[in-house]
This record gives C-alpha cells, sequence and structure tokens, in this order.
C-alpha cells in the first residue's frame, strides 16, 4: 500500500500551471498515475513529447476516468465548461480541484458544474508570465504558498490529502476562507498586474517618448514591470473578470494613496516621501527574508 494520497491524478489544460503540477508529481510522487487532457490538439501533442503527464488523454472524459483528484488548470472562466465536460466519466468520489488564481468564483463555476462533487479550491501563488505546454517546470511550486479555500464542513481528511500533495511537490500549505483569499490576492497579486499592465501602455501611448527610447531606458525600473506586463492575456483578463467586487475595493484605496503621494509631491513634503519609501523598502526587505523573491539584480533571472 502506498502512501500517496492519491492513485492517479487527472490535470486538465496543460499549460504552465497543469505542466508544471504533472512534472513535479513525477519526480516527487511516481507513485500516483497522471492523466491530461488540454483542449488544444497541439498543446495536447507538445505535453506529450515533453511527458508532462503519464498519458495524455485525446478527451476530457478520457483523462478524468478512475481519477481520485481532477485539478483543473485551465483560465478562471473556463473552468465551469471544462468541468462540465469531465462531468459524465467522473468517478462519484473523485476530489475536485483547481489552480485558479481567484477563489469564490471559480469555486462557485465548479460547484454549479459539478453539484454532486466535493470541490476543495487551491491556488498555488507560483508563477510566471509564460504560458503554454513549454512553460511548465518541475520545481516551480518550491517554497511557495498553496492556498487552499475549502468550503465550510469539508471533510478535513480530503483536506489533508489535498495538503500533502502539494507538499509533495515542495509547495507550503495554507488553508484560508476564499473571500479574504481574493482580497489578499487583489493587492499582492492581481493589482501589481494592473499597475503594469497600465504603466506599460501608458508608455507606449506617449507621443513625446518614442519606442526605441522606451526600450533604451528600460532598466529604470521600467523593465520589471514589462516582464508581468508580459503575463498572458486570457488568463489576466479571466483574474480581473472574474476577482472583480475584490480587484476594485482594493483599487479605491490604492487610488486614495496614489493621490495622497501626488499631492505630497505638490507640496514639496520630502519627509512625506522618504517616510512612505523607507517603509516601503523594509516590506522588500522582509520579503528576501522570507524566502519569497531574491535579492540579486533582476530577481536573479539571467
Ligand atoms: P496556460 O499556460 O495558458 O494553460 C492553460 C491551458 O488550458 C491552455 O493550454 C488552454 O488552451 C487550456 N484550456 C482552456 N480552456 C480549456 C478547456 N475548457 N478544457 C481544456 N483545456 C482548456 O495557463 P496557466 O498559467 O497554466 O494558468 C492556468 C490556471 O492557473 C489559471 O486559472 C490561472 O489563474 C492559474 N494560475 C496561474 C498562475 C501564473 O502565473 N500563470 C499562477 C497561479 C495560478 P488554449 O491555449 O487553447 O486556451
Amino acid at each position: 500500500m502506498s502512501d500517496a494520497p492519491f492513485r492517479k491524478v487527472a490535470i486538465i489544460g496543460l499549460g504552465l500551471q497543469g505542466g508544471s503540477i504533472g512534472l513535479a508529481l513525477r519526480e516527487h510522487a511516481p507513485a500516483i498515475a497522471t492523466t491530461g487532457y488540454d483542449r488544444n490538439p497541439d498543446t495536447r501533442a507538445r505535453a506529450a513529447e515533453r511527458g508532462l503527464v503519464g498519458h495524455v488523454a485525446g478527451t476530457a472524459a478520457e483523462a478524468v476516468a478512475n481519477a481520485d483528484l481532477v485539478i483543473f488548470c485551465v483560465p478562471p472562466m473556463a473552468m465551469g465548461d471544462a468541468a462540465r465536460e469531465c462531468a459524465p466519466a467522473l468517478a462519484p468520489d473523485a476530489l475536485i480541484s483547481d489552480v485558479g488564481s481567484s477563489k469564490v468564483s471559480v469555486a462557485r463555476a465548479l460547484g454549479e458544474a459539478l453539484p454532486h462533487h466535493l470541490v476543495i479550491p487551491a491556488h498555488p501563488v507560483a508563477g510566471t508570465e509564460n504560458s503554454g505546454p513549454d512553460a511548465g517546470f518541475a520545481s516551480l511550486f518550491q517554497g511557495r504558498w498553496c492556498i487552499i479555500t475549502p468550503p465550510e464542513g469539508a471533510d478535513a481528511a480530503k483536506v489533508q490529502s489535498l495538503s500533502a500533495l502539494w507538499q509533495s511537490i515542495g509547495a507550503k500549505v495554507e488553508v484560508m476562507d476564499a473571500a479574504h483569499h481574493d482580497l489578499v490576492l487583489a493587492i499582492t497579486s492581481h493589482l501589481p498586474h494592473l499597475i503594469a499592465y497600465t504603466i506599460v501602455g501608458t508608455a507606449d501611448d506617449l507621443q513625446e517618448v518614442t519606442q526605441s527610447e522606451v526600450i533604451k531606458y528600460s532598466a529604470g525600473g521600467f523593465r520589471d514591470f514589462t516582464r508581468i506586463a508580459a503575463s498572458d492575456p486570457t488568463m489576466w483578463r479571466d483574474v480581473f473578470l472574474s476577482n472583480r467586487d475584490a480587484v476594485l475595493a482594493m483599487l479605491q484605496v490604492f487610488t486614495e494613496d496614489l493621490t495622497e503621494l501626488q499631492k505630497a509631491i505638490r507640496l514639496g513634503d520630502g519627509d512625506k516621501l522618504f517616510d512612505h519609501f523607507a517603509r516601503t523598502r523594509a516590506i522588500r526587505r522582509s520579503i528576501i527574508e522570507q524566502g519569497q523573491d531574491d535579492a540579486r539584480p533582476n530577481f536573479g533571472r539571467q
């Protein structure tokens, strides 16, 4: 009898997240059989070439047959359709999970599509700006948080099994209420992406700054924004649509704070600016101390 929390895991969506889970399971939990499906035939072919899962199925139904865990790794607004496609072939006691970046609306979509199954959503706070079947890598989740948002009264043993699976591929697990998750991620992830998308678009729109100047002088802070702003347009469109309320709430607070800084600049209030920047520098240092980023220039990227 194996200690693995699941016998067969089906992964729906074989891009960055799905591919990374498959590769990580192959490396760290080889006793677990993995199958996968993606709606895109080219992605399925590439996933098979890279061995992202043990078996790439030709249909969603084939992938989920006999699986005791199904993880949906498709964009947030595609979760419901993907789940409906699998529904007829699911084992009655299969646990349903996902990796979507927003949790309240994704949990609702999965619950509506699969009303007779237990859905325990999850969100690995680990990613890159790359997507597709070539983007995944086995160490994506090492030392990263995975937030699990079980519904009230969810079977504790199933929550434990899902936590064990994430821990087996290197993640640190936190259990959280879905609505709280959405607020936290709105400020730590969703708003920063919105700001990056805005600032890169604004620079591009400016008539008096040429494209070549934007590229040439990008090291002055702009470059890190361009990396974030290169993130997948489908996924990020879906993140803002699926986490609308929390993002709008955080955007309101952010806009007020931005206006405060604008006022300090206009009034020449150097103390206020200095105090603010000193506080934010300390936050950056504590992120590095907690191992959530790298102190090397350009985040250690080549
Ligand atoms: P990705 O690399 O674009 O992979 C998603 C894959 O799902 C694509 O191959 C897509 O195919 C496929 N797909 C879409 N609808 C489908 C359906 N109905 N049935 C089967 N396959 C379908 O995206 P990702 O970065 O892995 O993101 C997947 C999920 O992870 C999202 O919910 C996202 O919010 C979450 N997440 C992402 C990150 C990150 O940094 N990227 C971090 C944490 C969580 P097409 O190419 O044909 O659309």
